[in-house]
C-alpha cells in the first residue's frame, strides 16, 4: 500500500498551511497538496495590509511562502498535484490527483475559492485572450491600452486602480448605481483621471475576432445598449468555491460552500474543512488560517482516538 499519512491537507493556500503548521508541529506526519501555486488567492494581490503582524503590509506572494516555510520547518511535505477524485467515507481516506493517489487517516479540504464568470457566450474560449480575472496576474499586458473591469466590490475596485496605473483608460462597469466597495477605494477612484464608471450596466456580448476587442454594455435601466471598444476585460464579480469534487460526498450550502461550524467538521468523520470553502460570515487571510489551526487541532484529536 502507498504511504499512509496522518493528514492530508488539499490546497496550498493561507488555510492549508495554516492547518500545516499546526498538524506537523503535533507531530502529525503531514502532506500538503497544491495543485498550481503557494498561496492560493493571496497571490493575486500586492498587498495584504489587514494580516496582523505585518506592519506595512505584505505581498500575498511572500506571505504564502512565509507560511510554507514556516509549516515545513516542523517536517510538513508539499506535493504539487491537481486533485481529481476523493474517497472520503472509510477508515483510509483516498485522494487522488492528475499524478499520484495518496492516503491519510484524515482529510483538511482548504481548496478556497475561484472567480466567478460572466457566463455570456464566448467567455471561456476568449480567457487569456482579452478576458482576464486576475488583474495583478495580467494587467501588464495591457499597459497603455485600454480595459474594462466588471464587479462593484473591493476586489473590482482594487482591480480598477491597479489597472489605471497601467492602461491608458479604465471601465469600470457595475450593474448598481454605486460601489459595494470599502470607503478605503473611493477617493483613490475619484482621483484617477483615466477611470470612466459605467453605472446600472451589464455585459451583454463580447466581440471578438480571434480575441477580444470590444464588449456590447446595456443599460439596466434604459435597455439602452452601448459598444464600447476595449483590449481587455477583467470580471471582478466575486468568487465562487472550490467544492466541485466534494458534490455528493459532503454536505454543501446552496452556494456550493461544504457545511461546517466553527469545528470545522464536516458530515463525515476525519474529514474537516478549514478557509473560503467553508460556510462561514467572513473570507479573509486571518478567518482562513484561524481554520487551519482548529482543522488541525480536531483531526489530532480524532487520529489520536483512530
Ligand atoms: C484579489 C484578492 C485580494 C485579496 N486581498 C485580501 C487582503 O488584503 N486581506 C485578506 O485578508 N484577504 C484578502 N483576500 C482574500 C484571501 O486571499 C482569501 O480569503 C484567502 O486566500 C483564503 O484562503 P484559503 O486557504 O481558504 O483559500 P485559497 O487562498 O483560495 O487557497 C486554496 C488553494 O487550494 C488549491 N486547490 C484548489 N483545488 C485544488 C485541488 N483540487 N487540488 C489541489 N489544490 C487545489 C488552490 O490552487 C489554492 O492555492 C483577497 C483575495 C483576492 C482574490
Amino acid at each position: 500500500m502507498s504511504h499512509l499519512y496522518d493528514v492530508i491537507i488539499i490546497g496550498g493556500g493561507p488555510a492549508g498551511y495554516s492547518a500545516a503548521l499546526y498538524s506537523a508541529r503535533a507531530g502529525l506526519d503531514t502532506l500538503v497538496i497544491e495543485k498550481f501555486s503557494i498561496g492560493g488567492q493571496m497571490t493575486l494581490t500586492d498587498v495584504i495590509d489587514n494580516y496582523p503582524g505585518f506592519e506595512e503590509g505584505i505581498d500575498g506572494i511572500s506571505l504564502g511562502f512565509k507560511m510554507q516555510q514556516g509549516a515545513e520547518r516542523y517536517g510538513a511535505k508539499t506535493e504539487f498535484d491537481e486533485i481529481l477524485e476523493v474517497s472520503l467515507d472509510g477508515k483510509i481516506k483516498s485522494v487522488k490527483g492528475a499524478a499520484h493517489e495518496y492516503k491519510s487517516k484524515a482529510v483538511i479540504i482548504a481548496t478556497g475559492a475561484n472567480p466567478r464568470e460572466l457566463g455570456i457566450d464566448g467567455e471561456q474560449e476568449l480567457v487569456g485572450k482579452g478576458v482576464h480575472y486576475c488583474a495583478h496576474c495580467d494587467g501588464r499586458f495591457y499597459k497603455d491600452k485600454v480595459v474594462a473591469v466588471v464587479g462593484g466590490g473591493n476586489s473590482a475596485a482594487e482591480d480598477a486602480i491597479y489597472l489605471s496605473r497601467l492602461a491608458k483608460k479604465v471601465y469600470l462597469i457595475h450593474r448598481r448605481n454605486e460601489l459595494r466597495a470599502t470607503k478605503i477605494y473611493h477617493e483613490p477612484l475619484k482621483k484617477a483621471e483615466n477611470i470612466e464608471f459605467i453605472w446600472n450596466a451589464t455585459v451583454k456580448e463580447l466581440v471578438a475576432d480571434n480575441r477580444l476587442n470590444g464588449i456590447k454594455v446595456e443599460n439596466l435601466i434604459s435597455s439602452e445598449v452601448k459598444n464600447i471598444d476595449c483590449d481587455g476585460l477583467f470580471v471582478s464579480i466575486g468568487r465562487k468555491p472550490a467544492s466541485e469534487l466534494f458534490k455528493g460526498k459532503l454536505k454543501l450550502d446552496d452556494y456550493g460552500y461544504i457545511i461546517a461550524d466553527e469545528s470545522t467538521k464536516t458530515n463525515i468523520d476525519g474529514v474537516f474543512v478549514a478557509g473560503d470553502v467553508r460556510t462561514k460570515t467572513l473570507r479573509q487571510v486571518v478567518t482562513a488560517v484561524s481554520d487551519g489551526a482548529t482543522a488541525a487541532h480536531f483531526a489530532e484529536g480524532y487520529i489520536n482516538n483512530y
